[in-house]
């Protein structure tokens, strides 16, 4: 069976446009739809949907995507950007699906979804996923690697019969056992937060520092995610295309919906 890898948001937190900016990329989204970002997620739809991680806009997202029913829940980890439209699901069981939801991630953000949405925790299977641990949904194999990030942030690779994929929308430069545990990749997902200046390379990375990985990853495509397009200096959808295009299609921006067969 095939499955199709779909990005839900591409943005760093705050999206594009930030309602309170006014900067070049925000007003170019504001004008074409198509350059417009929210908070990043992805998901994995074969029998059954997989979601990684939550974000606030699931709700419109999942609408957007047409999904009924999401069968599975992975966590990179629990900053906002990523599980603040984790309360949506409830409705789902509640409604539709009546059935506790299996939520795989790590200890850390466990603990923390738990304290967060302490309410809810009543609807929800927690499964601890320790670095290093893989696991299989719906015929998916997805094993959890450590990132530079916040405590307890994982990247994961994701492999069908077909590909090997590595989405990690939170990370600086990747630690040495994991770059070595994902070389040459069929897909790489990665974090590319800042055009240029990196505010925080502890813990993300820059459009160029995410290029530089994948191509030394042997990463057979790459595709930037999470990226912010405004955090430090502005950059629009079309400059940034124009960059890209000395990659000769290798090096890709994600954009929101964009999918593929994995
Ligand atoms: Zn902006
Ligand atoms: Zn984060
Ligand atoms: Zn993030």
């Amino acid at each position: 069976m095939t499955h199709t890898f779909t990005f839900l948001g591409t943005g760093a937190g705050c999206g594009v446009p930030a309602f309170f900016c006014d900067c070049p990329a925000c007003e170019e989204a504001r004008a074409n739809p198509q350059a417009a970002r929210g908070d990043c997620g992805a998901m994995v739809s074969g029998e059954s949907r997989t979601l990684i991680d939550c974000p606030p806009d699931l709700r419109s997202y999942l609408n957007r995507e047409g999904v009924r029913e999401v069968a599975d829940v992975v966590l990179t980890h629990w900053h906002y950007d990523h599980v603040g439209g984790f309360g949506e699901l409830e409705y789902m069981m509640q409604l539709r699906t009546k059935q506790l939801i299996p939520v795989h991630a790590s200890p850390y953000t466990l603990a923390s979804i738990g304290r967060e949405f302490n309410y809810m925790m009543y609807a929800v299977e927690p499964h601890e996923v320790n670095p290093g641990d893989s696991f299989e949904l719906d015929g998916v194999r997805y094993t959890a690697l450590p990132v530079t990030h916040a405590p307890g942030t994982y990247g994961y690779l994701i492999e069908t019969p077909q590909t090997r994929l590595f989405y990690a929308s939170d990370t600086g430069k990747l630690p040495a056992e994991t770059a070595e545990r994902i070389h040459g990749v069929d897909v790489l997902a990665l974090d590319a937060t800042y055009w240029k200046h990196n505010g925080y390379p502890e813990s993300h990375n820059s459009v160029q520092e995410c290029i530089e990985q994948g191509l030394a990853l042997d990463a057979k495509k790459i595709y930037l995610t999470h990226l912010c397009m405004h955090y430090a200096e502005p950059i629009t959808l079309v400059e940034l295309n124009d960059y890209l295009s000395q990659y000769g299609g290798r090096v890709q921006a994600a954009s929101d919906g964009l999918s593929f067969e994995i």
